[in-house]
C-alpha cells in the first residue's frame, strides 16, 4: 500500500482550534489544548515506563475523560492500541492480551480483580494502574508528528456473538475516512456536540472521540449510561447527536413520558444491532429524530445509514452507504441480488479494516477484492434502501421459507407485557426447522397469549411453535443476545 502522511490529528487539531471545547467530563471543560497537555504528557510518562512506537499494548479503562487522554497519547507515540472491552472475564481479556502479543497493560485501580487475575496467566506483561501511570517520571517523548494512514493505530476485538473475538485492525487512515463518512452524511455545524454514553473501548465510542478531534467538535463522555442522567446532559450541554443501541433508546423513550428532547438535539444515531420497528415508531411518535444505521467494528463504526429526509419514508432501513463507501447483496451462486432479495450484505470502502490480527486465512476469506463478507442478511428495496435481516448464522429455514429471529423478536417486544425475547431455530421434522422463543416478562402472562399475539402480527410460519419464559436473555458484553446460548439451554429444556 502507498504511503499517505498526514500530521498527526491531535496535533493539527491543537494547532487548528486550540481554545475550543473538546471534551465535557464530571463537570469539567477540556479544550483542544488542555487535551494535547495532558496527552503529550501522559505520552512521556508512558515512555519513561518503556513503551515504543509500533507496539501493541493493552488498555483496559473505564469511560472517563483520563481514557481519552491515554488513547490520545498512544497515538501520538505510534503505539498501537489493543483496546479492551471492560465487562470481559479475565480470562478473555488475558487470551486477547495473548492474541495480540501485547507486552504492557493500561489500566486502572477499577478493574485491579480482573488485572490481578490476568496477571497469573500473563508472566510477561506489565501492568500499570494509570493512577501510577500519572505519578510516573516525564521523558520527553519522540512524538510522531507525520503519520502514515495505512499505519494500525487501534486494535479491538469483535463482541465474538458468533464465536471467537477476532483482533480487528483499524488504521488511521480507517477512522479518518468513517468520520469523513459520518460529516457527509449528518452534516456538521459549529454547534455540534456529541454525547459518548456509550464505552469508549468499542468502536461505537472510540469514533466519536476520532470525530471530535477530526472535526473540531466537543464530545460529552458519561461514565456509564444512565437514561435521566443523558436527558439532563443533552439540555444542559447542549448535546446535539447522541449514539445509542436500542436497549438505551428504549430507556429514553420511557423516561421521556409527554416530554420531548430540547429542539437543539437533531440526531439520534440508533446501531450496533437490529432496531425494533416499535421502537422506531414511538421515537417518531416522540419526535425523537433516530438515523438508522449499521456497522460493525470492521467498518470502524458506520458504513450505512438512513440519511434525515428519509427517516420516515424508509422507517426500519439502515439507508444508503455512505459517501465513501459501497454496498452489495449477494445470493448463493455469487451474483448480485435482486431488489427485495435477501442475501448476504458485502461491504467495501476506505473505512474498512486491512485485516484481522494474526490472522490470514480468516482475513482472505472474509475480504476479497476489498469486498467485506459481513455475516449479515439483507436485502435492498427497488430504491436500494438497506434493509437489514439478521445473522446469516441465525437465519432459520422452515418449510422452505426463511425466518430471521429479529423480526420475531421485534413482534414479542412490542408487547406491553415482554422486556426482552430471544428466538432460535429448534428441528422439526415436518418443517426442518421451527422458530421457538424464550421471552422475560413484565407481568405474568400465559404462553398463549404471547402466542395469540404474534398470530396478529406475524405470517403463520414466523409464530414461535412454543414460547419459554425465563429469567434473563442471555447477552454479551455488548448487550447482544447470544442465541447459541439459548440453543444450550433449549437442549436443555427438551432433556427435561
Ligand atoms: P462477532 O463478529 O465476533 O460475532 P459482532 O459481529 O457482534 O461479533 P460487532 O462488530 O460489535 O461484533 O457488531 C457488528 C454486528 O452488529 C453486525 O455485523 C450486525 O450483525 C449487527 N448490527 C449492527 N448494526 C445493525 C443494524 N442496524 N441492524 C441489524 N444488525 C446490526
Ligand atoms: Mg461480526
Amino acid at each position: 500500500m502507498n504511503d499517505q502522511m498526514m500530521q498527526n490529528f491531535l496535533l493539527k487539531r491543537a494547532s487548528l482550534t486550540p481554545d475550543r471545547p473538546a471534551i465535557y467530563f464530571a463537570d469539567q471543560t477540556y479544550t483542544f489544548s488542555d487535551v494535547f497537555d495532558k496527552a503529550f504528557h501522559i505520552a512521556g510518562q508512558l515512555t519513561s515506563l518503556g513503551l515504543k512506537r509500533g507496539q501493541f499494548a493493552g488498555v483496559l479503562l473505564a469511560n472517563h475523560a483520563d481514557s481519552a487522554f491515554i488513547y490520545l497519547a498512544f497515538q501520538l507515540l505510534g503505539v498501537k492500541a489493543v483496546i479492551l472491552n471492560n465487562r470481559l472475564t479475565a480470562h478473555e481479556l488475558a487470551w486477547q492480551m495473548e492474541d495480540s502479543d501485547s507486552l504492557f497493560l493500561i489500566t486502572e485501580e477499577l478493574f485491579t480483580l480482573k488485572s490481578k487475575e490476568m496477571e497469573k496467566s500473563l508472566p510477561n506483561v506489565t501492568i500499570i494502574n494509570k493512577e501510577d501511570l500519572f505519578n510516573s517520571p516525564f521523558v520527553e517523548p519522540i512524538v510522531v508528528n507525520e503519520m502514515n494512514l495505512n499505519e494500525v493505530c487501534t486494535v479491538m476485538y469483535t463482541s465474538g456473538t458468533t464465536g471467537f473475538p477476532k483482533g480487528v485492525l483499524q488504521t488511521y487512515g480507517n477512522h479518518m475516512w468513517s468520520a469523513i463518512g459520518s460529516a457527509l452524511n449528518l452534516g456538521l455545524t459549529e454547534q455540534d456536540c456529541w454525547l459518548c454514553a456509550v464505552p469508549l473501548f468499542h468502536i461505537s465510542g472510540y469514533s466519536i472521540l476520532m470525530r471530535s478531534i477530526i472535526y473540531g467538535m466537543k464530545m460529552v463522555i458519561l461514565d456509564s449510561f444512565h437514561e435521566k442522567k443523558a436527558i439532563d446532559l443533552i439540555e444542559n450541554e447542549k448535546v446535539t447527536i447522541m449514539s445509542v443501541v436500542s436497549t438505551m433508546l428504549t430507556r429514553i423513550e420511557e423516561e421521556l413520558g409527554d416530554q420531548r428532547l430540547p429542539e437543539h438535539f437533531r440526531c439520534m444515531l440508533l446501531g450496533g444491532g437490529p432496531a425494533p420497528r416499535g421502537l422506531l415508531e414511538k421515537c417518531m411518535f416522540k419526535l425523537i429524530p433516530v438515523y438508522q444505521t449499521y456497522g460493525m467494528t470492521e467498518t470502524s463504526s458506520q458504513i450505512v445509514t438512513l440519511s434525515p429526509e428519509y427517516s420516515i419514508s424508509k422507517l426500519g432501513s439502515a439507508g444508503k452507504a455512505l459517501f465513501p463507501s459501497q454496498l452489495k447483496i449477494i445470493v448463493s451462486n455469487g451474483k448480485d441480488a435482486k431488489p427485495n432479495e435477501a442475501g448476504e450484505i458485502l461491504v467495501k470502502g476506505p473505512n474498512i479494516t486491512i485485516g484481522y490480527l494474526n490472522r490470514e486465512e480468516e482475513t482472505a476469506k472474509r475480504i476479497v477484492d476489498g469486498w467485506l463478507s459481513t455475516g449479515d442478511i439483507g436485502y435492498l428495496d427497488s430504491d436500494g434502501f438497506l434493509f437489514v435481516l439478521d445473522r446469516r448464522s441465525d437465519l432459520i429455514i422452515s418449510g422452505g421459507e426463511n425466518i430471521y429471529p429479529a423480526e420475531i423478536e421485534g413482534v414479542l417486544v412490542s408487547h406491553p407485557n415482554i422486556s426482552d425475547a430471544g428466538v432460535i431455530g429448534m428441528k422439526d421434522e415436518k418443517w426442518g426447522e421451527v422458530p421457538i422463543a424464550f421471552v422475560t416478562i413484565k407481568k405474568d402472562m400465559k404462553e398463549e397469549e404471547m402466542i395469540q399475539y404474534c398470530l396478529e402480527k406475524l405470517a403463520k410460519y414466523k409464530v414461535p411453535k412454543k414460547i419459554y419464559i425465563i429469567d434473563e436473555i442471555p447477552r454479551n458484553a455488548a448487550k447482544k443476545i447470544l442465541r447459541r446460548n439459548l440453543r444450550l439451554l433449549l437442549n436443555k429444556n427438551m432433556k427435561r
